[in-house]
């Protein structure tokens, strides 16, 4: 094969790998709108949240499950974390319009989860000027195949109710210490090198004093930390509670006052201090697991705390080893 053809094959081949399959995901028929009725809250003078179920994705939920927010600027809205599909979207769009008749001029996302942000589809395609706000980390990760992954992980837990969400990786970075302006409202982003994700920005609406907190905090729900570390985490948490807010959003969850951090934080502490104490007395992560359990016992009604727990023990085992040496 002469040299040039060899490499516009390799080409065609890589661009063949790399959109296959998101053309694929966009032929695909679109599977219905949400089916269960939600509504949108108002926690602060402009600031709405829709409060998602608290199950993982499953064909009941049609794959919604976190809390996407929406605050009404003076000249058009940002939406906050717009959900786990296009049908989310969709739904999000729904709720803005019983509200107000603005158009959605940017989003912001929390983190590169994709039950955050896929619903960004629905306001891409709604409103194509709008701006798509992300920490750097969250677009390339979204871009390399984090997307992807999630969109067919989507499919997978629903049985299919999200088909016709393709990712679409925001657009516009942004990153600790910005101060964003978007029509007539300030956001401030936090952002620190790891805490539930290498990822996540936490954001302040200062002319509502509202946080919202992506996976930093949940409220009755653990989640997991897989691709985070407590010692990041509870250091990031510590700093959220230096941030005074009157309103704080957790990524999953009910809405409430800073108690919402602090909760949070004591759990994560708790399993983490416990851990690192019982491992510099010799003990292997299943004997200290009934001790971390016998600490938390006045937050162990936490909807995912059971499944969540022993997991949770060996990554913190794993963290307190690693600092060990
Ligand atoms: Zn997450």
């Amino acid at each position: 094969m002469p040299k040039q053809t060899r490499s516009s094959t390799a080409t065609l081949i890589l661009f063949i790998l790399l959109w296959a399959p998101i053309q694929l995901n966009a032929g695909e028929q679109k599977a219905g709108p949400i089916q269960a009725s939600y509504s949108a809250e108002q926690v602060a003078p402009s600031t709405y949240v829709i409060h998602g179920p608290l199950a993982v994705p499953n064909p009941e939920n049609q794959g919604f499950m976190n809390n996407p927010a929406f605050v009404i600027g003076d000249s058009g809205i940002i939406v906050i974390d717009a959900g786990s599909t296009v049908q989310v979207g969709d739904m999000v769009l729904e709720q803005i319009s019983t509200v107000s008749d603005l158009p959605v001029v940017a989003t912001i996302t929390t983190h590169v989860h994709g039950d955050h942000w896929l619903g960004n589809q629905a306001i891409a395609e709604t409103y194509p000027d709008a701006k798509h706000y992300a920490h750097p980390a969250m677009i390339e990760q979204a871009s390399a195949g984090e997307g992807q992954s999630w969109v067919d992980q989507m499919r997978a837990l629903t049985n299919g109710a999200s088909a016709g969400t393709v990712y679409l990786p925001p657009d516009t970075t942004t990153d600790d210490g910005a101060e964003l302006k978007i029509a007539g409202k300030t956001f401030r982003i936090f952002h620190d090198p790891v805490a539930h994700t290498d990822n996540d920005i936490t954001i302040l609406l200062l002319d509502d004093s509202v946080l919202f907190l992506g996976d930093t905090v949940m409220n009755n729900r653990v989640g997991r930390l897989d691709d985070g570390n407590f010692k990041g985490l509870i250091a990031f948490l510590d700093r959220m509670l230096t941030v005074d807010a009157k309103v704080y959003v957790p990524g999953h969850g009910a809405t409430g006052d800073r108690q919402v951090v602090e909760d949070f934080r004591n759990l994560f502490d708790t399993i983490y201090s416990t851990v690192a104490e019982q491992y510099d007395n010799g003990l292997a992560d299943f004997e200290i697991k009934p001790i971390v359990e016998d600490r938390i016992n006045d937050i162990a009604t936490w909807t995912d705390l059971k499944q969540a727990l022993g997991k949770l023990v060996s990554l913190a085992y794993l963290e307190a080893e690693e600092d060990a040496f």
